[in-house]
């Protein structure tokens, strides 16, 4: 294969206890998947179907890195997530087998110009520029289900500068991994190195140069994220 140009790098993520690193495909988030988060943001947080967006797969930051404050914005959030590694493909998965598909977790920061996401979403527009942009998805090392099991509940928090700014349980999430899994299957095939951000607690908030962000889940260990100076 003769290439027009040298193809850009494969995006990786760390893998917890190993030198490798698992290549990362595509990224899907879930939106509203906390009732509290639902409120927060103006909406019902009924049981209606979950919806996602995507994030690109090289918008991936290892925990420890920078990220510098994204262009275009005023209003740039956090949002803790459990994130959940697909390692086995399938199509119209069901709930049931949902979790042979799962090779791993980790945590997630769900990176956000609020600003342009709900000027996007007053406006009926794709939420890609509030959500989808450059360095937009810190996501920590991933655990194998080998070694954490599926974690379905213990706390997940969020702090700027040591202050608690988000703190939940993985039991509150409105639609659980396996259901998430076995839904997007129906939509789309998933294949190895699929990540799914499953959706953050209530208490979303503005970032600012010289933040330090750190998002923890028990069980999951914590990133860390320093906020740089505008791009
Ligand atoms: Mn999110």
């Amino acid at each position: 294969m003769k290439y027009t140009f040298d193809p850009a790098p494969i995006p990786t993520v760390a893998v917890a206890g190993s030198d490798e690193r698992l290549p990362v495909r595509r990224i899907f988030c879930v939106g509203r998947n906390y009732a509290a988060h639902a409120r927060e943001m103006g909406k019902d947080p009924d049981r209606d179907p979950p919806f996602f967006f995507t994030k690109p797969a090289d918008a991936v930051v290892d925990t420890g890195e920078v990220v510098a404050y994204p262009p275009e914005t005023d209003n740039f959030h956090f949002e803790a997530e459990l994130v959940a590694v697909i390692g086995t493909a399938g199509n119209n998965i069901s709930e049931e087998n949902a979790l042979d598909h799962v090779w791993g977790f980790a945590v997630g920061n769900d990176l956000t110009r609020r600003d342009l996401q709900l000027k996007a979403r007053e406006q009926g527009r794709p939420w890609d520029w509030g959500k989808a942009f450059d360095r937009s998805a810190v996501i920590g090392p991933v655990h194998p289900v080998t070694a954490v099991g599926h974690p379905d509940k213990g706390a997940i928090r969020l702090t700027v500068n040591g202050d608690v700014k988000q703190e939940a349980d993985l039991a509150d999430l409105i639609w659980s991994v396996p259901e998430i899994v076995s839904i997007l299957s129906h939509s789309m095939e998933l294949r190895p190195g699929d990540l799914i951000m499953t959706g953050t607690p209530a208490g979303v908030g503005a970032l600012v140069e010289g933040d330090t962000c750190i998002v923890s889940i028990d069980g999951l260990g914590n990133i860390s994220t320093k906020i740089g100076p505008r791009a």
